[in-house]
This record gives C-alpha cells, sequence and structure tokens, in this order.
C-alpha cells in the first residue's frame, strides 16, 4: 500500500494533515492540525482550482475577451467578470 502525502494548501505543511469528510460533491476534504484550516485537493468547477484567477488576469492583460477566456477555461463569462471586477483584492 502506497502512503500519499497531502500538503496543507495553507500552510505547506505535511504533519496533521487528516482527513476531513467529504464535501457534498462527494470529494474528500482534509484538514490541518497545524493551521486549523480544511482544504481539498480536487474540485468540481474549473473556476476553483488554484491558479485560476492568475490564469484570468493574465489572459485579460494579453487582450482576451470575458467570453474568450471563459471558452478556454471552460468558465462561465460571468464568473469571469467577477473575478476581473474583484482583481484588486489579494487571493
Ligand atoms: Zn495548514
Amino acid at each position: 500500500m502506497a502512503i500519499i502525502k497531502v500538503v496543507c494548501a495553507h500552510c505547506d505543511t505535511t504533519d496533521g494533515v487528516v482527513k476531513n469528510g467529504k464535501a457534498p460533491s462527494g470529494i474528500q476534504r482534509y484538514l490541518c492540525r497545524n493551521c486549523r484550516q480544511s482544504f481539498q485537493l480536487e474540485f468540481v468547477y474549473n473556476a476553483n482550482k488554484p491558479g485560476a484567477h492568475e490564469r484570468i488576469v493574465d489572459m485579460a492583460m494579453n487582450g482576451s475577451g470575458v467570453r474568450d477566456t471563459g471558452r478556454v477555461l471552460g468558465i462561465s463569462p460571468t464568473t469571469v467578470i467577477s473575478h476581473l471586477k474583484n482583481s484588486s483584492r489579494d487571493r
């Protein structure tokens, strides 16, 4: 049996990361006992994946339109607009 070390998405530690039930979508969630935050490694929606916000902003800076960005990244144009409107916020 192979043991897979899960790295915390918030503090990058592998110590004290335990399973923490499942999301309503059935995806395994984890709890970090170091920083007391929970996270998951897989996502149902492409817009929730790590780095999606940066890709949206990068595409906008390179001249891609809202619908263009949505089509390429597989997310809704409404979600693209929402990310761009909130892009000044530190994410
Ligand atoms: Zn942590």
